[in-house]
């Protein structure tokens, strides 16, 4: 193949590498992977204050059973008195009366109390199934992610070895000096070959002069612009 034409080509896969690396760079989802990670230590966060909750009222609950316990239990003492006949005493049993009333009282409250700690435990346990489920979608969903991240990094950089090779390949056929100056162009100005459209170099948009024209219509030498020094392309019509 001439020179130009491998140069030509050349340079459309080191644009190629470019935009890949450049793709390598941005593909990485670091970003989200922490937003997921954050969401996830959220939930857990709220799954364990919830679980606590249940404990703690569960705990309360006992605590009220046995105090009911021990109520009921002075209850039966107190009527076991009452009604044994043994007290006579007026005063000592309207007090004992009024005991049973107060200790019976009290036994309602701490009921309504603990119906109040269950109702509370229902929509916790309720809470928590939610939670936990969203919780497990999130993790999913972070597995998820690592995997495709993983796998798209896997295949852009397949692309890139494969684009070097190429690069590679092209660049055995091009003689040493070209090449030479092909890869200082291309470091120093991103373009090393510039298409002439119409009769402008897209390099500088400069018009190339007739006679560089006319000389790259009909010859294959390789010609640089006189303004911005890049290798002049010039893709000849098939016919
Ligand atoms: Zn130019």
């Amino acid at each position: 193949m001439i020179q130009l034409e491998l140069l030509w080509q050349l340079q459309k896969h080191y644009l190629e590498l470019n935009k890949l690396e450049k793709k390598l760079k941005d593909l990485n989802k670091r970003e989200e992977i922490e937003e997921l990670n954050v969401k996830i230590h959220q939930y857990e966060y709220d799954l364990e204050n919830k679980k606590t909750r249940l404990e703690v009222n569960n705990m309360k609950i006992n605590r009220y059973n046995s105090k009911i316990n021990q109520l009921k239990y002075e209850i039966r003492e107190i009527e076991d008195k009452l009604y044994s006949g043994k007290i006579r005493d007026i005063k000592q049993l309207t007090y004992m009366e009024n005991e049973n009333k107060k200790i019976k009282e009290e036994i309602e409250k701490i009921e309504t109390e603990i119906i109040l700690l269950m109702d509370e435990i229902d929509n916790l346990k309720d809470e928590i199934v939610e939670v936990e489920k969203t919780y497990d979608e999130l993790k999913e969903n972070l597995k998820q992610t690592i995997t495709e991240n993983e796998n798209l990094i896997h295949r852009v950089e397949s692309d890139i070895k494969k684009e070097k090779e190429i690069i590679q390949e092209i660049s055995t056929g091009i003689d040493e000096s070209s090449l030479k100056k092909f890869n200082t162009l291309l470091k120093n100005k991103g373009k090393a070959v510039a298409e002439i459209e119409g009769d402008k170099c897209t390099g500088c948009y400069m018009v190339v002069p007739l006679s560089i024209l006319s000389k790259l219509k009909y010859s294959n030498n390789i010609t640089y612009c006189d303004n911005c020094g890049r290798i002049l392309y010039y893709k000849k019509q098939e016919e």
